[in-house]
């Protein structure tokens, strides 16, 4: 195994010859010296490092260094700017920030230095991560990692990834086993903020045993072994990639293939051929994208044979290309949240085809699920639909530093509740009908649009759908269906839309409004914020 690839991180188009591979040995050897540059750095037990960056194979590196550390590594998605940034930066009074180089589109160690100046106090330190994929824009801005203190201009010191990395010499074995046997498995370990899909996001403290537990789990179920390679291109700053992605890969001896910084469905599906992937993950918004590319019936993608879908709703139509079109006949659909570390429910491969495409399967192990009344708190019977509730190892010790919000979604018992709707049958599968805020209650029957959205899907001309309750005089909220067209296919008007509805879902269902668009509002995440739908169309409709 110490040879064999553990991270393999591709080159411009998904392709993994330009790029760069490390094998475990030097995944070890890395995650060593980033143990021990943080200890020289001056990093204490419990302290925070941010890490600000797109999926790179430090990532990894630092994940398993900090950890061994006693540090929390923060995970930022890179898609923040300074106003987020800041925000982080300082709700968690983060020491140090990793920052990824400057690209075509936006300079992070401008950014990144202007916080340090103007609005964080504590961070320390900037390490300036070294350009990866040839074509990137040469790392022209970092000052050298020698400069000792803070140059006159600047709020925190600078280094280069390499120059931090160096200080690891200052650093002996001894001292290193000190800080690891001081570091215990309930201690915090990484510091994640939630998707924002409902609000801004909130951080998660997780520690070793939540998160390494869940990875393990989750790698187990997948039937992991040193024989698979895993393409993830999903991001690290979310549980879904550096969790359910690298943790269990890392933790199986299975190979994590990054495609490349950003999501591109044709590099991804390059990607998987290239390394003779048996396993592909995402949300269902990157797998309808991926099925979109024509090309996808040209490459090879035979040795696929497993994955996971989650994050949002898994339409079943989607699930079923994915399994014929992209032959991953095992994939499975997991459910959970960041709180949970992140999965509480998942898929088994020898599950039904049915309760495979149709639910999100059973409690994994060690974790408790319940369904109980949103209002009462009541547990509910079988099939009976109300909040979804988890329990167990996987429960986020809370959100770092708000003990209020967290009081709002963990009970006494350790129950976090979820904010989904779900409901349970009697072998214990679960349906997820949407989130409770997501819930249109027209003229007082309750809709979840999770169901009209899979019934739309089933039009031939529909590529994508999304449905959202818009304000109305007369039934308090009204239905819009905000579609995408399969390429070549006439818009759908609301007439079209009714003609296809009618007699096949109740009258109530069928939507007032239709809202035809290129592209919906996402998270960086690959999620739908519907929030904003709403209110675009709220707008459109005046
Ligand atoms: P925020 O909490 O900031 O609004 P978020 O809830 O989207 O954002 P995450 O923790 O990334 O942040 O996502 C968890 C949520 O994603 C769940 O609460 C659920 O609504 C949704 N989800 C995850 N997996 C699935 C799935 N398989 N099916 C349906 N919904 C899912
Ligand atoms: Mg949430």
């Amino acid at each position: 195994l110490p040879d064999a690839p553990a991270v393999v991180e591709c080159g411009p188009g998904g392709d993994p010859h330009t790029g760069r591979s490390w094998t475990f040995a030097e995944l070890a050897e890395h995650s060593r010296a980033v143990a021990k540059a943080l200890i020289a750095a001056g990093y204490g037990h419990g302290d925070r490092i941010g890490m600000w960056s797109p999926n790179v194979a430090e990532w990894t590196s630092l994940l398993y260094g900090a950890a061994r550390a006693g540090v929390i590594l923060v995970n930022l998605n890179p898609a923040y700017r300074s106003h987020e940034l800041t925000y982080v930066v300082e709700q968690c009074a983060m020491r140090g920030l990793v920052v990824a180089c400057p690209d075509a589109r936006m300079d992070p160690p401008a950014i990144a230095r202007q916080v340090a100046r103007e609005g964080a106090p504590a961070l320390e330190q900037l390490i300036m991560l070294p350009a990866g994929a040839p074509g990137d824009e040469p790392f022209a801005h970092a000052r050298p990692g020698e400069v000792a203190g803070r140059a006159a201009d600047a709020a925190a010191e600078e280094a280069t990834w390499e120059a931090f990395l160096a200080r690891a010499a200052e650093v002996s074995d001894e001292q290193l086993a000190e800080r690891e046997a001081a570091t215990g498995a309930e201690d915090p370990v990484n510091l994640q903020y939630t998707s924002g899909t409902t609000g801004f996001p909130k951080g998660v403290t997780l520690t070793h045993r939540n998160i390494l537990n869940n990875g393990f789990h989750i790698g187990e179920l997948l039937g992991y072994s040193e024989a698979d390679t895993l393409v993830i291109p999903v991001p690290f700053f979310h549980c879904f990639g550096m969790v359910i992605g690298v943790i269990a890969a890392v933790s199986h001896g299975t190979v994590s293939v990054i495609p490349g910084r950003a999501f591109h469905p044709l590099d991804s599906l390059t990607a998987a051929a290239a390394t003779r992937a048996t396993s592909l993950y995402g949300v269902p918004a990157m797998f309808i994208a991926m099925l979109a590319r024509p090309e996808a019936a040209s490459l090879d993608l035979s040795t696929l044979r497993t994955g996971v879908m989650a994050g949002s709703p898994c339409p079943v139509e989607v699930m079923r290309r994915v399994i014929d079109e992209l032959h991953m006949s095992e994939v499975a659909i997991c459910y959970g949240m960041t709180e949970t570390a992140p999965v509480s429910t998942m898929t088994r491969r020898d599950d039904t085809l049915e309760a495979r495409t149709q639910t999100v399967g059973r409690s994994m192990p060690h974790v408790e699920t319940k369904v109980v009344d949103p209002v009462t708190g009541q547990t509910l019977a079988r099939g009976a639909t109300g909040e979804l509730c988890t329990r167990g190892y996987s429960v986020m010790l809370g959100y770092w530093n708000a003990e209020q919000k967290t009081a709002e979604v963990l009970d006494e018992d350790g129950w976090m509740h979820s904010g989904d709707l779900a409901s349970m049958d009697a072998d214990g599968f679960v349906r997820i009908e949407g989130r409770i805020k997501d819930l249109v209650i027209r003229g007082g029957e309750n809709i979840s649009p999770r169901e009209v959205e899979e019934f739309l899907y089933a039009h031939p001309d529909v590529q994508d759908v999304q449905v959202v309750g818009v304000p109305d005089e007369r039934y308090g909220e009204e239905l819009m269906a905000c579609l995408i067209m399969r390429e070549g296919a006439e818009p759908l008007t609301v007439e079209a839309v009714r003609e296809f509805a009618t007699g096949r879902i109740a009258h109530f269902k069928i939507p007032a409004y239709v809202r035809i668009m290129d592209a919906f509002p996402m998270t960086v995440s690959g999620k739908v914020r519907k929030v904003e739908l709403r209110e675009e169309g709220a707008a459109v409709i005046g």
